[in-house]
Order: structure tokens, then sequence, then C-alpha cells
């Protein structure tokens, strides 16, 4: 079964793929440390207009900046990184209105291939640039290492004059907003390229994807700006802003929504919990993950795109398991957002044979789904190792849920690869 949550998104034109308007589709069917990055403080970001909010004592009193459109929820003071969240925030909700803006009236000449045949977008690059610039500009004192999906390498071609000129243009009308300042093409550049981090066990390395789920972002439907920071090795705070994802549960896979009822900021600490606030709301909500612990109430959530995630494997686990309700199928790490809320129980990704999984399509799913009070594994039950480099090593798949599910699960995973490989003998 094939469903829609049908998001209309007023004035979505998509040259691309005439046929299709709807928006937010979904379908129920080692190294060492590298040298901290300086070179952008240089540029000509003046003295912002936004200021990051002062430490409180109470949590998540609203903070109430007036000449910002990014008022921060305040930590308590217990947090040791509320001013690297205030920034993450920032920097993942101005990358997401640059997205918007572009998925809104994408071009032809908007869409790339890289070496791999993977999609990448203007979008992809003019969020790297965004996030980065942000990120130095917010956190000035701080050495800055960024370990990101995207190089520059193809904008350097003498080809590429006309699609840098356009991501430099989306950037500064983007920082326009928040910032009295201007960046070259080479700025833009030089942005982009400040995410060859190897990561790493040591320091702190924030770790980014600038549009998770290129394929869904084209087909106008779910993708996520995920931003986190590892601190030696671990994952300490991550930001999934979803543009796409409704404020409400998408467990009703029929619903429709209007664009004022799309547009999710999840965002999580270390201890701290996990919070879902509106993109373009200050307010935030604890969210908490599903308490089902019966498999036949429980949904699963995988990828949409069949060559992320081997859906046989998903299906023959469900099925062993006991679940009933066929799987939701939707892009990007917005499936790890949604899990964190409780839309569904289960999350499961197994990418065929030789994939090897990146440190940026999980960092900040996982600590938003664990501090909502779920887990996030790979398929022998160890627990992510963000600090190897840019890769995850990991036995098989990955598999999310809550903490009553899980030993279940893990056993029906492991009988069900069992099982897989016995018939390929
Ligand atoms: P999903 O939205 O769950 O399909 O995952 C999207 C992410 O999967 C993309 O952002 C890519 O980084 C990653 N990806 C790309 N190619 C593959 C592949 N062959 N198998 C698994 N994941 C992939
Ligand atoms: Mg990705």
């Amino acid at each position: 079964m094939a469903c829609r949550a049908a998001i209309s998104l007023p004035g979505l034109t998509r040259p691309l793929k005439p046929s299709s308007s709807v928006s937010g589709r979904i379908s129920s069917g080692s190294a060492p440390p590298s040298k901290p990055y300086r070179s952008l403080r240089h540029l000509l970001l003046v003295p912002s207009r936004f200021h990051l909010p002062l430490p409180s004592s109470s949590h998540f009193r609203p903070f109430s900046c007036a000449s910002s459109a990014f008022p921060v929820a305040a930590m308590s003071s217990s947090s040791s990184y509320q001013k690297e969240l205030a920034a993450a925030k920032k920097a993942a909700s101005l990358a997401a209105r640059l997205c918007q803006t572009v998925q809104k009236a994408i071009l032809k000449s908007d869409v790339h291939s890289k070496a791999d045949k993977s999609p990448v977008t203007v979008a992809d690059y003019g969020s790297q640039a965004i996030v980065s610039l942000v990120l130095n500009k917010e956190l000035p004192s701080e050495s800055f290492s960024l370990v990101a999906e995207e190089d520059s390498a193809d904008l350097q071609k003498d080809d590429a004059h006309e699609t840098l000129e356009r991501i430099t243009v989306l950037v500064n009308d983007t920082l326009s907003s928040e910032y009295n300042t201007t960046v070259s093409g080479k700025d833009v550049l030089a942005a982009i390229d400040s995410g060859k981090s190897e990561g790493g066990p040591h320091g702190r390395h924030w770790v980014l994807d600038p549009i998770d789920g290129t394929k869904g972002f084209l087909r106008g439907d779910q993708y996520a700006i995920a931003l986190a920071l590892l601190d030696e090795g671990k994952v300490v705070l991550g930001v999934l802003a979803c543009p796409n994802l409704p404020h409400t549960s998408i467990a009703n896979v029929d619903a429709h929504y209007s664009e004022n009822q799309i547009g999710c900021l999840f965002y999580a600490t270390t201890d701290e919990g996990a919070y879902l606030q509106s993109l373009n709301d200050s307010s935030a909500t604890k969210i908490n993950v599903s308490t089902v612990d019966n498999p036949a109430e429980a949904s699963f959530f995988e990828s949409y795109e069949a060559a992320h995630s081997l859906h046989d494997l998903s299906k023959a686990i469900a099925v062993k398991l006991g679940v009933q309700a066929p799987p939701v199928r939707i892009d990007s790490q917005a499936k790890y957002g949604a899990l964190a809320r409780g839309d569904g129980a289960i999350y499961l990704r197994f990418p065929h044979k030789g994939y090897r999984e990146k440190i940026w399509d999980h960092a900040a799913g996982s600590i938003v789904v664990t501090e909502a009070g779920g887990i996030a594994t790979d398929a022998a039950g160890n627990h992510l190792d963000f600090s190897k480099g840019r890769h995850l090593d990991l036995d098989t798949g990955i598999i999310v849920s809550n903490k009553k599910l899980m030993p279940a699960l893990l056993n029906a995973v492991q009988e069900s690869i069992r099982a897989q490989s016995a018939s390929h003998l």
C-alpha cells in the first residue's frame, strides 16, 4: 500500500517532475583529529543583530530577542552546550530557509550529478556554506572542525561559474535576514570546503548533512538539515531541521497539511532531553518515544528509496516480530525525528551490501532519539560509534526503537538476517 500525506505547499513548482505536485510524501507501504578550521573568521560577517541567549536557570524559558528571527529557548544552566545549541539551531534554520527557497522553484540547472551518480543541488552546497558561516560567526572563540558531506571540487570547474554565482546569491539572500554581510563566491567555496575534517575520537567536531535525503528533496518530499556536535568521540548535541515534516504525527498517512502546519526543528543535548519546535516558532515541547510494547500495535519507518535499504528484509523482520502495520516510507533523518516524538516505534535501515554508512547520516538523528528515551544500535545490538572518522563501522544495518521493544526487535532482526543468509547459500 502506498499512501501519501498530501502536504500541499502553495507555489511549489517543480519543472523537474511536472506531473507531481505534492510535497512531503509519506509512503506506507580514522584519522587523527584535523587542524581546527579558522579561515572563515575573517569574512565580512560584521556584528550580528542576533544575540545569543543569556544563561537561564529556568528550563526552556523562551528567549526573546526583538531583532532576531531566531529566538532560542534557553537550556538549563547545567547544560554545557547551550551556546553551541543556539548556534546550531540558528544555522540549521537558516539553511532550511535556503533549501525551502530552492525547493519551491527548483530549476533544472540547479541539479547536478556527483561522481558516484548521486544527485547534488545548489541547495546542498548553499546549506553547507550557510551552516559553516553561521557556526563560525556565532562561535568565534571556539576552534572549528566540520565533517560534512559536500566539497567544492565540482564548483571550481570552468563550467560551474553560473552555478557558483547562483549559490552565492542564495547564501547572501538568506544571511541578509540576520547579518549585515555579503560573502563572495570564493568565501562560499571556502565555507563548503571547511567540511573536509576527518572527525575522530578527540576534540570537538561538527557533523553536517546539508541536505539529508536529496532524492526526497528533489521529489518535493521529506528531507532534513542534520547537524550534530561530537565531543571526544560522542555525539553531545543534535539538531534536525525538517522543512516538510508536519507539526503533528504522521501516523495518519492520509492527512493533508497546509504550509503553516509543516516545518519541524528537533534538537537534543546530552542528558537534557529531546525537544521539538516549529521552524517558524520558538516555543519548544519535550518529546518522548512511543511507549508501545506490543509489536502488533507498532508501526515502522524505513527509507523511501529501495536502493538505500532492503525493503524485503525489513518486511521479513516485521512479520517475524508480529508488526501488522505496513511500513511508513519517508526520506532522510526525518524518520529519527518522527520516531523520537512517537509517530512510530521502529526504524529499520539495511543498506545493500558494500555500502558504508557516513556519520552525518545518523549523528543528529541518533541523539534526538536517545534523548527522547529510545535506542539506536547496529544489527548486532552495538551502540553506534561516531569516533572512527567520516564513516560508521557497523554490523549490517541500523535499528532504532524504544527500550521495551528493542530486545524482541533485535531477536527478530538477527533471526531474519540468519534466515536470509541461509537462503542465499
Ligand atoms: P534515506 O533517506 O533513508 O533513504 O537515506 C538518505 C541517505 O542515504 C542519503 O542522504 C545518503 O547519504 C545515503 N545513501 C546514499 N546512497 C546510499 C545507498 N546506496 N545505501 C544507503 N544509503 C545511501
Ligand atoms: Mg544523507
